[in-house]
């Protein structure tokens, strides 16, 4: 049986990891340790970092095949993946499992950008009072345009940085129904969100308010990815792809 290492961090991942294991493969998910108290998945945890590229190639003595289902804006390491399992001695079969972005359901209120610093920028010329959504890693990136306004930030986990005593912090983690938006985005009385292109259904919830609320959309582009990975984006098709890899190894 096919042993998988599953690079995650998302609800597509654990999802993933929950399939596999009732299937009886054996999977563990690797997770990089960013916050104290992770929702963990079925299956074996790793928990950290590999040490770049080397270090994962040395894990992956461990493994028969990776399936990268982590964050689209988590770059890094899905390009230490191609790297460690396409070049050098222990070469394994890769796939990405990355959810479907929300450009196909781009609005007239969208404004695309293709950064967080840009998202800062026009963001700061449409509105206030911004409802910023972009992760607690980037919130450094909007405080140089966004330390006068009222901003509402919303993170999984409070940032070690000081932040303006105006900008109100809610910690809470996703998934978020429209009502609980609606009623966020009023009492704020925000007048422009700033999200990044995460995409799926999980946090879609606040797109919806938005438009109900006729307030603007700045979102961030995607990240560029390392072309030429076989790319799935639905969790069964991934659990399809180890039933081949088993298939094929018997
Ligand atoms: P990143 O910039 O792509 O990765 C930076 C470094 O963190 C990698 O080089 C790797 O360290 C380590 N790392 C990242 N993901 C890992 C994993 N699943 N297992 C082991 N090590 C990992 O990643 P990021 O944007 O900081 O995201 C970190 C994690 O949070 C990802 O797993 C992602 O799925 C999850 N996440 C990210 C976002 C986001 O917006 N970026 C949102 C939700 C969840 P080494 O080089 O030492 O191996």
């Amino acid at each position: 049986m096919t042993t998988i290492l599953l690079l995650g961090g998302t609800s597509e991942a654990r999802a993933l990891a929950a399939l596999l294991v009732a299937d009886g493969v054996e999977v563990t998910t690797s997770l990089a340790g960013r916050v104290a108290d992770p929702r963990l998945p079925v299956g074996g945890v790793r928990i950290g970092g590999f040490g770049g590229v080397d270090g994962l190639r040395s894990a992956l003595g461990d493994f028969d095949a990776v399936v990268d289902a982590t964050h689209p804006f988590a770059k890094n390491i899905s390009a230490n993946a191609v790297a460690a399992c396409t070049t050098g001695d222990t070469r394994r079969p890769l796939l990405r499992l990355e959810r479907p972005g929300w450009a196909d359901r781009s609005r007239d209120s969208w404004l695309w950008v293709d950064s967080h610093e840009e998202a800062a920028a026009a963001a700061a010329g449409l509105g206030g009072r911004p409802f910023l959504t972009v992760g607690r890693q980037e919130l450094a990136r909007f405080l140089p345009e966004l330390q006068e306004h009222a901003v509402l930030a919303r993170v999984v986990e409070a940032p070690e940085l000081t932040l303006p005593p105006w900008w109100r912090l809610v910690t809470s983690r996703g998934p978020y129904a429209l009502p609980g938006e609606l009623a966020l985005m009023r009492e704020h009385r925000a007048d422009v969100l700033i999200t990044k292109d995460s995409g799926g259904e999980y946090t879609w919830s606040k797109m919806a308010a938005a438009e109900e609320l006729r307030i603007p959309v700045v979102i961030v582009r995607r990240p560029a990815r390392v072309s030429g990975v076989p790319t799935v984006h639905d969790v069964a098709d991934a659990l399809d792809w180890v039933r081949t890899l088993n298939t094929m190894s018997r």
